[in-house]
């Protein structure tokens, strides 16, 4: 039998009597990371890198049981050795690497390969079966530099300024939001974050994140100071009425789905931002080769293009049908 097998309620190691991130409640849940898609309510015991652990509370309830670890801290659970390691994806998102028996799996979760100064960055480890997202597994998907990115940012923002309005940029509000903060220039004008981002950001800090300042777009903010700032929010706040004290305003979306042109997903915002927290084509053909494994499992995004691609460079690659990859709001 399979170390790792795949089973109704998700990605399962019977050895161990684990799920890596499951999507009906079990007993005992490892989470890759704090997105709803990898982290869901129900289970009796969670396990994730010690940076989640305060947002999985604030996502999944207060009262829920979770054992946090360190990167590279392995804890052994009836012979199998488990450990998290570094996916770069968000603050606190992990591989899962599980041995037993001379056979080492790695789970990737979600993960990108660029180092985006906030997440720890991606590493690399080497198995035997290596379950990779594909979310972006196209040629047609390739990141530019998030300097670059920001400077686009920079100065749609400026331009906002020099005609007197707000702008709003949409990003999930785990992971993107943070980056965003992360990446804008305190000094061009005030920086607001949905209340939401708020919450998020606080329990992030609590587990050790360290992030710029920023103020809440609450309900106390003075409609004037509005003007010529950067609100940043998550994007099911498009259109609501926390919107309306904004006055004037320019909106726009920060995602990888910003790179196809006329993307639905932009829906009414002015402009789309291409960064993404995925690994894009160069990036996960690099990450697979990386792991040296003998056999890659596609868990979502491009799989079944990805997969004929992988085969065709002549690794055993197998699409596997999971719950993950619903985006995030
Ligand atoms: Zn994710
Ligand atoms: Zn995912």
């Amino acid at each position: 039998m399979a170390l790792i097998e795949l089973t109704q309620k998700g990605l399962f190691c019977q050895q161990a009597d684990v799920y890596i991130d499951p999507w009906r409640g079990v007993d005992k849940a490892i989470v890759t990371h704090a997105h709803a898609d990898h982290a869901r309510w129900g289970s009796q015991a969670y396990l994730a890198h010690q940076a989640s652990e305060s947002v999985l509370k604030l996502r999944l309830g207060k009262d829920i049981s979770v054992e946090s670890l360190a990167y590279d801290q392995p804890i052994h659970i009836n012979g199998v050795k488990i450990s998290l390691h570094p996916a770069g994806h968000i603050p606190g998102s992990a591989q899962v690497r599980l041995e037993y028996a001379g056979e080492v799996w790695v789970i990737s979760g979600d993960y990108k390969t660029y180092d985006d100064g906030l997440s720890t960055p991606f590493e690399p480890v080497k198995c035997h079966h290596f379950v990779s997202e594909c979310t972006f597994g196209l040629p047609i998907y390739q990141w530019e530099p998030q300097e670059k990115v920001f400077a686009d940012i920079h100065r749609w923002w400026a331009k906002n300024q020099e005609e007197n309005r707000a702008s709003v940029i949409f990003g999930y509000s785990l992971g993107k939001a943070q980056r965003i903060l992360h990446g804008l220039n305190p000094e061009q004008g005030k920086i607001f974050v949905h209340p939401t981002i708020a919450a998020t950001n606080e329990a992030l800090k609590t587990d050790g994140l360290i992030l710029p300042d920023f103020e809440k777009a609450g309900q106390e903010v003075d409609k004037n100071d509005y003007k010529g700032s950067i609100i940043i929010a998550q994007p099911n706040a498009m259109g609501t009425s926390w919107m309306k004290k904004f006055g004037n305003y320019r909106t726009a979306v920060c995602s990888g789905w910003m790179s196809i042109r006329g993307a639905k997903r932009r829906q009414s915002a002015d402009i789309g931002f291409v960064l993404s927290d995925h690994a894009d084509w160069p990036g996960l053909n690099t990450a697979i080769k990386a792991t040296a494994a003998d056999r890659v499992y596609l868990t979502h995004g491009s799989t079944a293009s990805f997969g004929r691609y992988l085969r065709e460079q002549g690794l055993d690659a197998v699409e596997l049908t999971t719950l993950f990859g619903e985006e995030e709001n």
